[in-house]
């Protein structure tokens, strides 16, 4: 993480923000990413929206891609302002507009144990494997059979899920997965 630096944002907002700033990985999600920048200064999805001046939901939604929002273009001017990522980068986090989106969140836990973050590609309806690894992309759980959260969540790196084994949280981390996912048949 970069140190604190001022937003040079043209904001009306009384009070200048100071915010952390988080690098982008390689390829990474746009939801995973969102996720980190709210984490590292502590918002909510609904004071993101707030700063950004959309209505309180806008910004979960832009997480969760069943809701299929996108930002517009200014909405995406005013986010690169607020995290120091240019707005191509941010759009470079998004596959590309036409594209049929797998609605459940997948995985590839050997992608996950090289570089801890969600890739967009994961979610294109099309692409069932990695196309790294040729694995099959895990969309549950393969311990407690959970679904996957959304990338926007995944802080720890394991399953949250509250219906693991013992009625406690099943905690599985991503990076041990990969037995569960099979070499594709060529
Ligand atoms: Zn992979
Ligand atoms: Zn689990």
């Amino acid at each position: 993480m970069l140190p604190r630096y001022q937003v040079n944002s043209a904001s009306s907002s009384p009070v200048q923000p100071w915010l952390f700033q988080v690098q982008p990985y390689s390829e990474e999600s746009f939801g995973h990413f969102l996720g980190r920048f709210r984490r590292a200064n502590h918002l909510s999805s609904a004071h993101l929206s707030a700063m950004l001046k959309q209505r309180p939901y806008v910004v979960s939604y832009w997480e969760t891609p069943s809701r299929r929002r996108q930002p517009d273009a200014s909405a995406l001017q005013h986010l690169s302002q607020l995290t120091g990522v240019t707005v191509e980068c941010l759009k470079s986090m998004r596959s590309p507009p036409g594209t049929k989106l797998h609605l459940l969140t997948r995985l590839c836990s050997c992608c996950y144990s090289e570089s801890p973050h969600h890739r967009w590609s994961w979610q294109v309806a099309e692409r069932s494997h990695c196309e790294i690894h040729q694995h099959r992309l895990l969309e549950v759980c393969p311990d407690c059979r959970s679904t996957l959260q959304l990338p926007s969540y995944w802080q720890t790196g394991t399953c949250d899920s509250p219906t693991g084994r013992l009625g406690q949280r099943c905690h599985l981390p991503f990076q041990e997965m990969s037995v569960a996912q099979k070499p594709q048949k060529s």
